[in-house]
Order: C-alpha cells, then structure tokens, then sequence
C-alpha cells in the first residue's frame, strides 16, 4: 500500500477504512506464534470466511475479522490477570467488611483470567445472517474460540458460527 508507506503504523490505521484493514498488519505482531509446529500460522489481523449452521435451516455464509491468540499470550495474560486480582484484593480487603470485597475481586480477577486463557481470536468485526430468519446477527464478546454459538434476538435461535480450521476441516 504506497499511500501508507511515508505515514506512521498509526495513521494508516487511522486512514484504513474497514474493507482495507486486512492489508495493514501491525508491524509488531508479526513476529510473534513463531513456534514448533506455528511456524507458518497466520499472525495478526486476519479476515476469515466462516458458515453459521442450524439444523434444520440453510446454511449461511459469515465473515469474521479476528486476530489470533497465541497459547502462550494467553496464558500469560491469564496469570497477570490473576496476579493483578490477588493484589487488588489484598489492597481492597482492608476495607470493612473485608471479606466480601477480597472474594468479590477474587471471583471477577478469575472470571477474567478465564476469559483471557480461553479466548483462541480476539474479535474485532463479524457480519452474517441467521439461517432461519436470515436478519444480522451480532456478536459482542471481544474473544471467542470456534465454533461458538450465536444468539438471534429476532426468532431465538441459536446457530453455530465456525470458522478457519473450524470449516477447513468440515
Ligand atoms: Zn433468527
């Protein structure tokens, strides 16, 4: 992309509109999930084709914009998680009545680092269709490990969204 070239990473995100994003690759995660076996998997932002399935209704066609997480970052940040929960909890236990805020910061720092450890993509964008009502469905989880279910708040349904190795293996 030549009009990005004399600008900064920054503003050829800021520049790229959404249609263009899969062209700029931050610079800096591009080195990263280079491992036994990784070597050749796909690293930073990525935009994959996917299938959202319902029994009983066609099949539909769906797109994902996703970033992979490697194994390690997501361990990593898992155990940061829980180490900020820990020492936030210690700090809030000693406010009356103590107990209640230490176990509370315990539970939302493990429901975090839950989070954090199971989430194989960070999304950034999806767009597809129910397969019974065929309206948008939308997805709001920032990480999300295929294939997952997705709600449809028009007529309830809950077809499976599947996507990379997902679908190559189907
Ligand atoms: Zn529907």
């Amino acid at each position: 992309m030549p009009i990005f070239a004399a600008g900064t990473r920054a503003e050829a995100r800021r520049l790229a509109s959404p249609r263009m994003m899969i062209d700029v690759r931050p610079m800096t995660e591009s080195t990263e999930n280079i491992g036994p076996g990784r070597a050749t998997a796909p690293t930073g932002r990525q935009r994959l084709d996917g299938r959202l399935t319902l029994f009983g209704a066609a099949t539909q066609p769906a797109v994902v914009e996703v970033t992979p997480r490697p194994r390690a970052k997501r361990m990593t940040r898992a155990l940061a998680t829980l180490g900020a929960a820990i020492v936030l909890a210690a700090i809030v236990a000693l406010i009356p009545p103590h107990v209640p805020w230490l176990l509370g910061v315990l539970a939302v720092g493990a429901w975090r680092a839950r989070a954090e450890w199971r989430g194989e993509y960070e999304l950034h964008d999806f767009a597809g269709v129910c397969p019974r009502c065929e309206k948008p469905l939308a997805l709001t989880e920032r990480y999300i490990t295929p294939p997952l279910v997705v709600h449809c708040d028009d007529c309830h349904s809950q077809p499976q969204l599947s996507f990379g190795e997902e679908v190559a293996q189907g």
